[in-house]
């Protein structure tokens, strides 16, 4: 698979310093773009670009979709199978929350609404993000959450060429039981599931059965929920992918960039459905082989 290593350091947030990073975006060199006096820092973003040896690259995938649809379980399981980042810009902005940093307590208040933190907030956290993980020698990504808005894919776009954005949809219901039913586990990381999904089929909505992802038993102590998971912020959160991150699904379309997956049911179900949509049944095979 071919190789590739481009990172988001900073860049302008203004659609006419998009068209010029994306002139830019094939020079392999880092590109540094100066600010103008009036520019406050964080709406300053710049890109160092670059490729391996053979000016080749890794996976670049995004995946779209509603709260509770499943992006991270997906895209984490994606990345193993790849060998590229999971990068879930939710993530980071629960990692600057935890960090109790100078902007936590604003990020707070939005989060728990349920509304979008600014773009350039994201776009900052996702550029250090990307930069690390250049200092590692990461390769390519497949991003959860990002982009979230027109403007940010517009950014995205201009700074490199997605391969694929895979749109995961589910009915409303089932996103809203997903998301409350929603467990991790305070020492591991883990995440799980105690909703037992089983809705009949209605007013031409098929019928969808989700068997709980119960914890192991030692991490069932050890369970707490996100502070936005709550039905009420659920429901704006929602709300807010209707009105703010459904045009994105439009923009990737226009482009013939998205693959639209239906999720059939639990993840035994669901995945190897996914992987063989995306071509990649065959790698999972000789993964399960090597095991
Ligand atoms: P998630 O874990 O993807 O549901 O994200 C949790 C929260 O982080 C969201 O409800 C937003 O407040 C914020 N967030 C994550 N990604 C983005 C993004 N790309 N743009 C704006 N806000 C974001």
């Amino acid at each position: 698979m071919a190789t590739l290593n481009r990172v988001i350091r900073s860049a302008y947030y203004s659609p006419f310093t998009i068209r010029r990073l994306s002139d830019l975006v094939s020079d392999p060199a880092s590109i540094r773009i100066a600010s103008t006096p009036n520019q406050s820092p964080c709406t300053r973003i710049t890109l160092p670009v670059s490729r391996d040896a053979l000016g080749t690259r890794s996976v670049q995938w995004v995946f779209l979709g509603c709260p509770g649809v499943g992006k991270g379980t997906y895209a984490s399981r994606l990345s193993n199978l790849l060998g590229v980042p999971h990068i879930a810009t939710g993530d980071l902005v629960r990692d600057e929350l935890a960090s109790s940093g100078p902007l936590s307590k604003k990020l707070a208040e939005i989060v728990n609404k349920g509304q979008l933190v600014p773009d350039e907030v994201i776009i900052d956290l996702l550029s250090k993000r990307l930069e690390k993980g250049q200092t590692k020698g990461e390769t390519g990504f497949i991003l959860d959450g990002f982009p979230r808005t027109i403007r940010q894919a517009e950014i995205l776009e201009g700074v490199t060429d997605i391969d694929m954005v895979i749109n995961l949809k589910l009915r409303e219901d089932a996103l809203l039981a997903k998301c409350l039913g929603r467990r991790i586990c305070s020492q591991c990381g883990g995440n799980f599931n105690v909703a037992a999904i089983d809705f009949k089929g209605e007013n031409g909505q098929p019928g969808i059965c989700m068997p709980p992802l119960l914890p192991p038993p030692q991490c069932a102590s050890k369970l707490i929920t996100r502070t936005d998971d709550t039905e009420e912020v659920v429901k704006e959160r929602l709300r807010v992918y209707h009105d703010q991150c459904e045009p994105v699904e439009d923009f990737y379309r226009a482009r013939g960039k998205l693959l639209e997956f239906n999720l059939p049911g639990g993840i035994p179900e669901s995945w190897p459905k996914l992987l063989r949509a995306l071509h990649v049944e065959d790698l999972d095979n000789k993964q399960s082989a090597a095991a």
